[in-house]
């Protein structure tokens, strides 16, 4: 077993003897790595640092061809060593060569070596180099041997730090030189639009102690921190703002499970142990904890890394003596940058000052996603390189629906969107002035606008938008952030919750949907070909009645004594809705023989979302109370066209004749069958798909908050007869869509879409 993994401590000392020691600092840097190849067993140890520009320069190496010191240099993300900067995790390789990101650099002579290991040289959040280790026979490194480079790194961070290897002026005037503005790209996660000034997340990673001088100091300084973390989160969970539940709380809570975790903290005492100071040890474990999650394939385990990040970065915080209050000041108009965010960071800050967020990694499930939509907070997420392209305090505008993130804007960008933000202010402002007028076309008509939710933060909304109920309850989300089936109690309260901000007005709940892209983590599943035709929504609640069950019981005791509307997702077929009802109708029963209190009413429906479903539908409207159309999965298998595929977006029109016409026939039969009909997919939020669907006959809409105001707006300017035989006299027409001529209808109209 190499020393450094048998006697990590001896290793420590004598690498910080090194450095405090005399000399150049690159000499210094030379026996570092002669140390450091001895004790991994190593044929090759090179250390490169980054220079001006983003590029990295092999500064010393044992091994390598002594010539391409300061003349061997590549791009983040080029060859492996600008890969493990790129991607700010260790790579471990057998056969480096044939790897696909391999770059043959013939002045280091590195063809003779197979194996690879690189971990990033961490400074203050950033990668300021790479550490490299390599073997001429071919072998995958222990991941003890792995978690010691790390630990050395870290060593090395310091002397880079404290010495002029790189003149941090050459960095920082190299930030300044790149004064140029900069667009980059990034996956929308919580729509908006934002201008404000750059605050770095990342104040916790400043370690300017990595050797420990006493052991036992450290092991108490360690414990000390860990009691007090948990007490922060008890006290958070205790706040009044949560007392009422919701997701937060179970954020709070699944987080708090991974505050205990004993493996995590077992890993902490073992780094201390072996010599590292306690804040540099947390550090240690947290760069490994992160290394490891990020090569689970499971997009919700791999999120819950930030999780983990969070936690250290509040223990690191604690050790150092660092306040809370000091590292979350935000200014006027902030926009938070890091490479990931936790979801309690998240809820520590001030929700006034915060604009937008833009983050290097995320994903639309993570638990921060969830909360930074219940905060109204825009995201942009996955924009690679953003570390290296923002500096503290400068201009930044997130734009979620190109999503873009401009970086020191030009004025004429900054101009443009400061008239963005103060037209959308305004309106939003107009919008909730108009929330007590009726939506109400000019000749009469009345048209029911209702609001989708999911998160109980949302139903505040509800009497700010003015909506006549909740047309769509998404019930999955809670399920999405919590780490264990919620029990029936839990959902009984999230329900009933719903319900009373309701008050009078309906809820109608949809009973899971999940599977598919909307993964939690209790449930198996499979790699599936195609998880938006998989086994979702009600296809895992008839092969596993017990989740539907609880979930109605939870419904059912939510309400009460009061009116309850339950509706079925992705029926594709009438024997499918019985079977759900049969289920709820045995709950039903069960509540009665309890002697419970039932709901004084229930009303059951379904979604028509699977076009089969179209074809059973007068069968099918005899038997349900209410039908809601939801567009989004529907139109995706009516033109049988993925609907989060971006290179599909633009493809088909859904103001084509071909969706109108059905849509129509489906809102006749249901007129016909007096049953309720609901469009509660996004295309009933836009204003001129609106002005069409009301065309075609449609009264009830159901659509996200923000969406409301405009609807009105458009319906309240609408003269019915004229769109009727206007619509009537091209839905035969064979076009690709007849958006134009609907604009121009409108604008001659004067309807404002
Ligand atoms: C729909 O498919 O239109 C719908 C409203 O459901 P979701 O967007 O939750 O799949
Ligand atoms: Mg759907």
């Amino acid at each position: 077993m190499p020393d450094v993994v048998s006697q990590p401590r001896l290793l420590l000392r004598r690498l910080h003897g090194l450095m405090a020691g005399g000399g150049a600092a690159e000499d210094r840097l030379g026996q570092v790595v002669r140390l450091i190849a001895q004790n991994m067993v190593a044929e090759v140890c090179s250390i490169y640092l980054v220079r001006a520009g983003g590029v990295l320069e092999l500064f010393a190496t044992e091994g390598l061809k002594a010539e391409a010191v300061h003349r061997t240099r590549m791009q983040f993300g080029e060859g492996l060593v600008g890969l493990v900067a790129e991607r700010a995790l260790p790579l471990n390789i057998s056969e480096a060569p044939q790897h696909p990101r391999f770059s043959y650099r013939p002045e280091t002579g590195e063809d003779l070596y197979h194996s690879f290991l690189g971990v990033p040289i961490m400074r203050t959040g950033r990668v300021a180099g790479v550490l490299v280790v390599q073997n001429v026979t071919p072998r995958r490194y222990q991941s003890e041997e792995v978690e010691a480079l790390q630990t050395i790194a870290m060593v090395i961070a310091e002397l880079v730090g404290s010495t002029e290897l790189v003149d941090p002026e050459e960095l920082s005037e190299d930030a300044l030189a790149t004064g140029a503005p900069v667009t980059l790209d990034g996956m929308k996660l919580v729509e908006g639009v934002a201008l404000g000034n750059a605050v770095f997340h990342v104040p916790q990673v400043k370690i300017t102690r990595t050797v420990a001088d006493d052991i036992d100091a450290e092991r108490v300084r360690l414990e000390d921190a860990i009691a007090q973390m948990r007490l922060q989160l008890e006290e958070m969970i205790e706040h009044p703002d949560l007392a009422h539940g919701g997701e937060h709380r179970e954020v709070l809570e699944t987080y708090r499970m991974f505050a205990y975790d004993q493996g995590w903290q077992d890993k902490m005492r073992d780094a201390v142990s072996s010599g590292l100071t306690a804040d540099a040890a947390v550090n240690r474990v947290q760069l490994d904890t992160r290394a490891r999650m990020m090569k689970i394939r499971d997009p919700y385990l791999r999120e819950r890394a930030s999780d983990f990040d969070d936690l250290a970065g509040r223990l690191i915080r604690i050790i150092q003596g660092a306040s809370e209050e000091d590292d979350r000041k935000l200014k006027e108009d902030s926009i938070l940058i890091a490479r990931s965010v936790g979801p309690a960071e998240l809820m520590d800050y001030d929700r006034r000052l915060l604009k937008g967020i833009v983050l290097e990694e995320g994903s639309a499930t993570s638990h921060m996603t969830i909360v930074a939509r219940a905060m109204g907070v825009p995201v942009l997420g996955r924009v690679s390189g953003l570390l290296e392209h923002v500096e503290p305090g400068e201009l930044v505008v997130v734009d979620t629906e190109s999503q873009h993130v401009f970086v020191r804007p030009g004025e004429d960008v900054v101009e443009t969107y400061r008239q963005a933000i103060r037209d959308r202010a305004r309106l939003l402002a107009e919008y909730e002035a108009e929330r007590t007028l009726s939506a109400e076309t000019l000749d009469g008509t009345s048209v029911t606008l209702l609001m989708n939710a999911g998160l109980t933060a949302d139903l505040a909304s509800l009497d700010a938008t003015g909506a006549e109920g909740i047309g769509l309850f998404r019930t999955e989300f809670q399920f999405m952030v919590a780490s264990t089936l919620p029990k029936v109690e839990e959902q009984t309260r999230i329900y009933s919750a719903a319900l009373d901000a309701a008050r009078e007005r309906p809820v109608v709940f949809r009973t899971l949907d999940i599977g598919g892209d909307k993964q939690v983590p209790f449930l198996p599943r499979d790699e599936e070909e195609n998880p938006a035709m998989g086994w979702r929504a009600i296809r895992v609640a008839l092969d596993r009645p017990a989740l539907l069950r609880y979930q109605l019981r939870a419904l059912l005791y939510a309400a009460a004594g009061r009116t309850l509307h339950v509706m079925f997702p992705m029926i594709a077929e009438v024997a499918e809705f019985r079977a759900c009802r049969k289920i709820l109708q045995k709950e039903i029963e069960r509540l009665d023989g309890l002697g419970k209190e039932p709901p004084a009413r229930v009303f059951v429906g379904c979604m028509l979302e699977v076009p089969s479903l179209a074809w059973q539908l007068d069968a099918l409207l005899k038997e349900v109370d209410f039908l809601s159309i939801g567009t989004n999965d529907l139109m995706q298998f009516f033109f049988a066209c993925d609907r989060s595929s971006p290179r599909l977006a633009g493809r088909y029109d859904l103001l084509a004749p071909s969706v109108l016409t059905f849509l129509r026939g489906v809102v006749a039969s249901c007129n016909a069958a007096n049953v309720p009909v609901t469009l509660c997919g996004e295309m009933g939020g836009r204003p001129l798909e609106a002005m069409a669907l009301v065309g075609l006959g449609l009264r009830r809409i159901s659509t996200s908050p923000t969406s409301i105001g405009p609807v009105k707006r458009m319906i309240r300017t609408l003269n019915l007869d004229e769109l009727r035989v206007f619509l009537d006299a091209r839905l035969d027409s064979t076009d690709h869509s007849i958006r134009d001529s609907l604009i121009h209808f409108a604008r001659d109209h004067g309807i404002k879409i």
